[in-house]
């Protein structure tokens, strides 16, 4: 559902909220913007991006130093986090993170690549995922339930995620090259979907991170999708395929509260 907090758009999953005590939100491309750290060489823009963790901070009561971010590569490391004060963008290459601290929330940029997030309210631990096709077909999302269960004890089937908004079937257009490897991966089935009008063919990167996560012990009717295309709805969410380089990022986040 869509929601408003402070003149901040954002997507909240009903499922997930309910699911216990944490908050958590799929921005868009208004109220906050962010760019990967990794991309802002001048002082200015550094300034910028930690003003917009701190406001996004005080909006939705995080740490002050907001959601701890990582140097997302399109692989599959999980980082956890351990430190009760952490904060804000950290070096460390991963595109998954997890924690057990309360009052530590956790965040992903994306635009287009599709935001996961998880919640485990029995252990009382929460992850974030970035999956694009790269991280899907390293299976970041299994992996992530793998930490989870190892480090926290976690019950796959306890667990409850959400999916963000990310580029849809309807728009993900992918070369020989990447259908031949999901084929590889997953068997295609209803991943790919053949797209007559163009010669490409489009990928479901919803749809495998799902059947990714229930074979990973998830049930199905504990992962909710808004079913949001961020290349469809491009008004409200930033789009790399349709904009290019120069595309924000939206900030995704989960926090588990104090
Ligand atoms: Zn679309």
């Amino acid at each position: 559902m869509f929601l408003e907090k402070d003149g901040i758009p954002y997507v909240s999953s009903g499922g997930l909220a309910h699911s216990g005590p944490l908050v958590h939100g799929f921005l868009g491309r208004k109220g906050i913007t962010l760019k990967p750290l990794a991309l802002c060489r001048t002082r200015d823009v550094s300034n910028e991006i930690h003003a917009s963790y701190k406001r996004l901070a005080e909006v939705f009561g995080l740490q002050p130093r907001g959601p701890v971010t990582v140097n997302q590569v399109h692989g599959s490391s999980v980082f956890i986090v351990e430190e009760k004060g952490a904060g804000g963008p950290h070096p460390v290459e991963a595109d998954s993170i997890v924690t057990g601290l309360p009052g530590v929330s956790l965040g992903v940029l994306t635009a287009d690549c599709l935001p996961i997030v998880l919640f485990d309210p029995i252990k009382k631990a929460a992850g974030i995922v970035h999956a694009g096709w790269r991280g899907t077909l390293e299976k970041v999302a299994s992996k992530t339930v793998e930490v989870l269960r190892e480090r926290f004890g976690s019950n796959p089937p306890d667990l409850v995620s959400a999916l963000g908004p990310s580029i849809g079937p309807c728009c993900y257009e992918v070369d020989g090259t990447v259908a031949g490897e999901f084929e590889r991966a997953f068997g295609g089935r209803h991943k790919l979907k053949d797209l007559k009008s163009l010669k490409g063919r489009r990928l479901d990167i919803k749809e495998a991170n799902v059947e990714q996560l229930v074979t990973s012990g998830l049930l199905r009717e504990n992962i909710s999708d808004e079913g949001l295309c961020t290349s469809c709805r491009n008004e409200l969410f930033f789009s790399y395929r349709k904009e290019g380089q120069r595309a924000g990022r939206q900030i995704s986040f989960i926090m588990i509260k104090e």
